[in-house]
C-alpha cells in the first residue's frame, strides 16, 4: 500500500531536512517529509543555538556557516522573529597569562580571516555574557558570532512548508529504501511506502542505520549533554565560552603557540569525554549551560548523572549566586560528526544523503540548499566536493570502510 507519493522524499524532521525540504519546494519540486518521532526530536531540539563563527576552520568549514548566517538572516525576513535569532556575538574569557597570549594569538589569526575579534576587558564580559567568573581576567569579543533558537527555526520552517505544499508524517521511521535497479525510487514505512523520484537521507546520528542498506558512512557519535535554568533577570545576549576544554577547538590547537597544558579539561567519565566550555542565554532569558561530550557511539540520548555534576560544578564554582536558580531542562542528545567535522553533501548509491552536521545550528541551513542543488543539477553555491562521501579527508581506504575510533 502506498501512503504517498512525491518527487523527492526527505527523511529527518531536524534542521538539516527542513531547510532541505524548504530548498527542494522553493525550486518547485513536489516534496514529502518522514520523521519517526517529531520535529526537532533529535539534536536539533536539544542544542544551545550558537553560531560560533570564532571556533570555525577557515576554509569549507567557515563558508558554509556564513553562508548559512546570510540564509538564516533571509528567513528571518520571510518568518519574522520567531527563532530568537540573535547577532549578539559572543567573548572567550580566560583566566592565566599563558591563557591571554595564546588567545591573543588565536584573535590575531581570526582577524586574518576576516572576522572581528576585539580584546576587551573581563568586566565588560560580565557585562554583555553569562557565567563569566571573577577569576576571568580578560577575554576577547567575537562581533561575527550569532545565536539561534534551532528547535523553533524547525518548527517555523515545518509551518511553512506546510502551507507550501510539504507533505510532513511525524511518527512515521523511514524503514529501509526501495530500489529499482541503481535508483533508489522510496522507502517503506509502518504506515505504507512513499513512492518518489528521488529520496534524501537527512538523519542525522541514525543515518549510521544505513549499514543495513550497504551504504556506510564515517559517523562517529557523540552524546552532547546541556543544562537549562529558568531565566535571569539580566540581559546578556553574547554567548559565553571559557576555558575549559579548548582542546576541542582545532583552530586554536593548531596554532604554534597552543599549548595543552594551558587549558584543562574535565573528565566526567574516566577516559572518554570532555567539555566545550559554554553558557548561552536563551530567547527567554534562561541560561543552557553545557557542553559535556561522552557515549562514544552510541545512540543512547540519555545524559548520565556525572555529566550533569560536571555542568552543576563548573557554572557554581563561576558563578555561585546562580544555585538559586530553578532547573527547568537538563538533557542530551546524539551528535554524529565526520573525521574532518564537514557534513556529508552527496548521492551515494543512489541516494541522497545530507548528514554529519556537527555544527547544525551553524551548517544545517545552507547544507540543504547546497542538497536541493545537487538535487536539481544546479551549480553549486560552494564546491561539491567539499562534501562528498569521497574526499580524502574522510580518509576512507579503498573500500570505503570506516573503522570507529574513540574520540
Ligand atoms: C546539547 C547540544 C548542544 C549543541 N550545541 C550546538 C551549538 O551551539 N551550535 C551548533 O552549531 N551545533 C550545536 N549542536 C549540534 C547540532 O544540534 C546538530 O549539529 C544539528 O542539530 C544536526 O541536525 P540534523 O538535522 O543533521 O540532525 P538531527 O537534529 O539529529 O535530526 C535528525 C532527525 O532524523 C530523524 N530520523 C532519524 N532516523 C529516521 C528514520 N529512519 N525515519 C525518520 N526519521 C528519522 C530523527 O528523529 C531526527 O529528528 C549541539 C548539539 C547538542 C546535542
Amino acid at each position: 500500500m502506498n501512503l504517498d507519493q512525491a518527487d523527492i522524499v526527505v527523511v529527518g524532521g531536524g534542521i538539516a531536512g527542513l531547510a532541505t525540504a524548504h530548498a527542494l519546494n522553493r525550486r518547485g519540486y513536489d516534496v514529502v517529509l518522514v520523521e519517526q518521532r517529531f520535529l526537532a526530536f533529535g539534536a536539533s531540539g536539544r542544542n544551545s543555538g550558537g553560531v560560533w563563527l570564532q571556533s570555525m576552520r577557515s576554509g569549507a568549514e567557515l563558508s558554509l556557516a556564513q553562508n548559512s548566517l546570510e540564509a538564516l538572516r533571509h528567513l528571518e525576513d520571510e518568518l519574522g522573529p520567531t527563532f530568537d535569532y540573535t547577532a549578539s556575538g559572543g567573548v572567550f574569557f580566560y583566566e592565566t597569562e599563558q591563557q591571554a597570549q595564546i588567545l591573543a594569538d588565536f584573535a590575531e589569526d581570526r582577524r586574518r580571516l576576516g572576522l572581528s575579534a576585539e580584546k576587551i576587558s573581563a568586566d565588560d564580559a560580565r557585562k554583555m555574557a553569562p557565567g563569566v567568573p571573577e577569576s576571568a581576567i580578560g577575554a576577547v569579543y567575537f562581533a561575527d558570532d550569532a545565536k539561534l533558537n534551532t528547535s523553533k527555526l524547525v518548527k517555523g520552517l515545518g509551518q511553512l512548508v506546510r502551507k507550501l505544499g510539504v507533505r510532513i508524517y511525524e511518527n512515521t521511521p523511514a524503514l529501509s529504501l526501495i530500489r529499482s535497479g541503481n535508483a533508489v525510487t522510496g522507502i517503506r514505512t509502518m504506515r505504507g511506502n512513499i513512492v518518489a523520484g528521488g529520496v534524501v537521507w537527512c538523519a542525522g546520528p541514525w543515518a549510521t542505520n544505513l549499514d543495513s542498506e550497504g551504504v556506510q558512512l564515517p559517523l562517529k557519535l557523540v552524546r552532547v549533554g546541556l543544562l537549562m535554568t529558568q531565566p535571569i533577570r539580566a540581559n546578556l545576549p553574547a554567548m559565553t565560552r571559557g576555558p575549559l576544554g579548548a582542546r576541542h577547538l582545532k583552530p586554536l590547537t593548531a596554532l604554534p603557540s597552543y599549548r595543552d597544558d594551558a587549558f584543562s579539561d574535565p573528565e566526567p567519565l574516566p577516559g572518554k569525554p570532555g567539555y566545550e566550555d559554554v553558557v548561552v542565554q536563551g530567547g527567554e532569558g534562561n541560561l543552557y549551560v553545557g557542553h559535556t561530550l561522552d557515549a562514544a557511539n552510541s545512540l543512547n540520548p540519555h545524559i548520565t548523572l556525572e555529566s550533569s555534576r560536571v555542568m552543576i560544578d563548573t557554572i557554581l564554582n563561576r558563578r555561585p549566586e546562580y544555585g538559586e536558580l530553578g532547573v527547568t531542562g537538563l538533557w542530551a542528545g546524539i551528535v554524529g560528526s565526520t573525521p574532518d567535522e564537514l557534513p556529508i553533501i552527496d548521492q551515494v548509491e543512489g541516494l541522497y544523503i545530507n548528514t554529519g552536521h556537527s555544527a547544525g545550528a551553524a551548517t544545517g541551513l545552507y547544507g540543504g540548499e547546497l542538497m536541493a542543488q545537487m538535487v536539481a543539477g544546479e551549480d553549486p553555491g560552494m564546491p561539491f566536493e567539499e562534501f562528498s562521501l569521497g574526499r580524502p579527508s574522510l580518509n576512507l581506504g579503498s573500500n570505503h570502510l570506516y573503522a570507529t575510533g574513540s574520540l
